[in-house]
């Protein structure tokens, strides 16, 4: 079994719920104050490690309590912390959020995540066949360094273009699997696409991005397309009920990193993926809701 490697963010998520949002220069009281372990990297890495895969994180906390409380969390969950490191003069990466009716704001700073180096992307031990994840809640110049390393031993690299940004040829010139949903696909490729369009229409406008690579654009409950030498493959999504789906491309992302890391061919991995995702978006939170290999093997038999 290989391992997966994770580089990106490590967040706390502090959620504050208010009967109404207040309007600018105004004070409300609230009801209650949440805290929930977050961050694209740290999430990914759960999924990962969940499933019973050996997974480290690669990344930057800071010196604050919330540091502390993220670190035992993951360790908690299962996954290798030997290569994030903790910085001085720096928070952790936090989001504050403030929920009422359903509707939130969100403010993210980015803390320790924004000083993640090439450096610090040097400490993982890539051997043939491993797994290296990222995304884009860090220095693109980390994603590339990190990525060019894994490259050189004959790792996968698995890039999950989100939050949408604009990233140069050279960045996606290192990564063999783009995983992305409908809003990231739109951003990387300059199309205007919308949640209804059909899966052609995505088929079509990831096929730009296809040239020497594996795409998959996961398209919420219809499930994911995938383009493989540019051969659409459609994994339909699974009827579930969902609850909240924060988390679930998260989950997708990691579960996949964890199969193609034990050898799974990827249609195998892309169902397993997919139910994984299906599990996740049935239960609160993110970190929280990843599921168990156990759980993922029942939901598929
Ligand atoms: P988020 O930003 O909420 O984490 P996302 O937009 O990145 O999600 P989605 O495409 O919404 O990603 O979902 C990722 C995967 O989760 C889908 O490809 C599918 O496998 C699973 N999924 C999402 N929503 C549902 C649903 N309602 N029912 C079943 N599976 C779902």
């Amino acid at each position: 079994m290989r391992h997966v490697f994770v580089a990106g963010s490590i967040n706390m998520d502090v959620v504050a719920t208010a009967e109404r949002h207040p309007r600018i220069g105004e004070t409300v009281a609230g009801e209650a104050v949440l805290y929930f372990p977050g961050g694209k990297g740290a999430n990914q890495a759960v999924a990962s490690a969940k499933l019973g895969v050996p997974t480290t994180l690669v990344g930057r906390l800071g010196t604050d309590a919330f540091g502390k409380e993220l670190r035992a969390f993951l360790v908690a969950q299962g996954v290798d912390l030997s290569c994030v490191k903790t910085t001085s003069g720096t928070h952790s990466g936090t989001a504050i959020i403030t929920l009422a009716n359903a509707d939130n704001t969100i403010v993210v700073v980015p803390g320790a995540n924004g000083l993640v180096s090439a450096r610090d992307v040097a400490s993982p031990d890539f051997v043939r066949g491993d797994v290296a994840v990222s995304q884009f809640e860090i220095p693109l110049p980390a994603i590339a360094a990190f990525f060019r390393r894994a490259r050189a031993v004959g790792a996968t690299t698995i890039l999950n273009p989100a939050p949408a940004k604009q990233a140069d040829k050279a960045l996606l010139d290192l990564v063999d699997i783009l995983v992305m949903n409908e809003t990231e696909l739109g951003y990387l490729t300059g199309t205007e696409l919308r949640d209804s369009d059909t899966p052609e229409r995505f088929s079509e406008a990831a096929r730009t991005l296809g040239q020497g690579r594996i795409v998959c654009v996961t398209l919420g409950k219809r499930g994911v397309l995938a383009l493989v030498d540019n051969q659409p493959l459609l994994v339909p999504g699974r009827e579930v009920k969902a609850v909240d789906t924060t988390g679930a491309g998260d989950c997708f992302v990691g579960a996949l990193a964890s199969q193609l890391a034990i050898g799974k061919p990827l249609g195998d991995a892309l169902a397993y993926a997919n139910a994984a995702a299906s599990i996740c978006v049935q239960r609160m939170g993110a970190a929280p809701s990843m599921p168990t290999a156990q759980e993922v093997e029942d939901a598929l038999s």
